[in-house]
């Protein structure tokens, strides 16, 4: 019955917002952060390296696990469901895809209006004058800013960190205004982004959640669809 309702709604909205967490990118083969890191980082968890105390401790190590995510997500592509989300854009007038996850799979699968909340792991940005700067396969370990030559760090956002205003203030308009909300493979816990299908269900637009576990926000949606995110997608009749 909810799921009927969920693609009735989802067809014939032109104000659409979407969230997408790690869990979007399971099926290209990177692993969300909750799933166990694998082989050499194992014995590390992501929340002692992804911070501002890590890299002012031992920079190297954090570099050395970005360099390995970089390699992760830079051989990884984009799956059906990314594919499927870009579609959705295309044919929705009002649209804004959000999204938590740093690997550049949306962009490269054609989503245009996007917001990428905790960065991009493809980029580094200099420690002094703050330029960005495309990484390129085998950077050196620390890279250095090319304008300036100061050390640049990852650009992302770490645990500890405030996200960008502007992208933040971008993705809640969206989630306010929005008639359809679609929450789909992300833990829900992390703020402030764990928020926004909250603020767009009690604004009165109809709440999705896709995610093949439960999670905080599952007894809030309009409709909650166990399933992974290929699937999920398929099943709504994208
Ligand atoms: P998370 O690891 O906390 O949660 C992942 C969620 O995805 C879980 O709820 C899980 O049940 C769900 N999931 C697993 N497989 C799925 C599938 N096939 N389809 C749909 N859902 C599936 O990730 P999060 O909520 O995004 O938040 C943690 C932080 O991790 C974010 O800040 C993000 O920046 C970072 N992160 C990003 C990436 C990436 O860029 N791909 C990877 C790992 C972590
Ligand atoms: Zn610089």
């Amino acid at each position: 019955m909810s799921l009927e309702a969920a693609i009735e709604r989802l067809h014939a909205a032109s104000r659409v917002a979407v969230l997408t967490g790690a869990g979007i990118s399971a099926e290209s083969g990177i692993p969300t952060f909750r799933d166990a890191q694998t082989g050499l980082w194992a014995q590390y968890n992501p929340e002692d390296l992804a911070s501002p105390a890590a890299y002012a401790t031992d920079a190297k190590l954090v570099w050395d696990w970005y360099a390995w995510r970089y390699e992760l997500c830079a051989n990884a592509s984009p799956n059906a469901a990314h594919e499927k989300l870009a579609a959705l854009e295309r044919r929705t007038p009002e649209f804004l895809l959000v999204t938590q996850n740093v690997d550049g799979l949306h962009a490269r699968a054609g989503s245009e209006r996007m917001v990428e909340l905790h960065g991009d792991i493809m980029q580094a940005r200099c420690e002094s004058c703050q330029t960005r700067f495309m990484l390129e396969a085998g950077f050196e370990i620390p890279p250095h800013c090319p304008i300036c030559g100061t050390r640049a760090r990852p650009n992302v956002v770490w645990f500890g960190e405030a996200l960008p205003r502007r992208e933040l203030e971008r993705a809640q308009q969206a989630f306010q205004t929005c008639e359809v909300a679609l929450v789909i493979g992300t833990s829900g816990v992390v703020e402030p982004a764990a928020s926004l299908g909250r603020i767009a269900k009690n604004r009165g637009a109809f709440l999705i959640e896709l995610n093949p576990l439960e999670t905080p926000l599952s007894g809030f949606a309009d409709a909650s669809i166990r399933a992974g995110a290929v699937a999920g997608l398929g099943l709504l009749g994208l």
